[in-house]
């Protein structure tokens, strides 16, 4: 009886010892692994998330206007596992620490994180394509100091390659292909590297 009146005291005077959910809101640990969200102004598009989703829960679909691709988690089918953030090589995915999940099964096709990232054209040829976030083109090219990074994370792809081979020491730039050559005739000279050679047409 003591023990019960102590209690009761405690209550009376702080509030109930226990947890408040589903009247209110409850505590929830920083790290917990809740939704997960995308960066649209961070993600490449490079599809590693979706490979290593062992769920299947994770979609991008290019749209037919080449103008950027949709991005979707279905939270009804992620189980939180966190290979999406932890394989991302840029940091766009993210788990938060929002837990509220649950929801009517009719709803599942609705309960989802979709975000539309949209492409931009490529600064050399005009390909539609995700821009190089900062922070990797400066891990990626920092034995390169050639490289103008603010430059070259406005390239698609193929023109990065093309303006990494123009500026990269190591690297020689072949020479046309002429018919009639026999192997390593044709071999890249440096000599004979002309800065355009294989650009891409504009
Ligand atoms: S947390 Fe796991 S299951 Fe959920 S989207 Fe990421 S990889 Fe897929
Ligand atoms: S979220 Fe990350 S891993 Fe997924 S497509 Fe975007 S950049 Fe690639």
């Amino acid at each position: 009886m003591a023990g019960f009146l102590k209690v009761l005291f405690h209550n009376v005077l702080d509030g109930p010892s226990t947890d408040p959910f589903p009247l209110g809101e409850t505590f929830t640990p920083q790290r917990f692994r809740g939704k997960v969200v995308v960066d649209p102004d961070i993600c490449m598009g490079c599809g590693i998330c979706r490979h290593v989703c062992a769920a299947g829960a994770i979609s991008i679909s290019p749209r037919p206007d080449q103008s950027g691709y949709d991005f979707t988690v279905w939270h009804n089918s992620c189980c939180l596992c966190a290979q999406c953030r932890h394989y991302c090589p840029v940091g766009a995915i993210t788990l938060t620490n929002d837990w509220h999940n649950a929801h009517p099964q009719e709803e599942k096709y609705n309960w989802v994180e979709r975000k539309f990232v949209p492409y931009v054209p490529c600064a050399d040829c005009g390909t539609p394509m995700r821009p190089l976030p900062l922070s990797i083109a400066r891990r990626i090219y920092l034995n390169n100091p050639d490289i103008n990074v603010e430059r070259i994370i406005t390239l698609c792809p193929k023109c990065r390659q093309v303006e990494d081979a123009r500026t990269h020491s190591s690297c020689a730039w072949p020479a046309a292909a002429k018919p009639g050559k026999t192997a390593g005739e044709g071999a890249p000279a440096k000599a004979d590297a002309t800065a355009g050679d294989a650009a891409p047409k504009e």
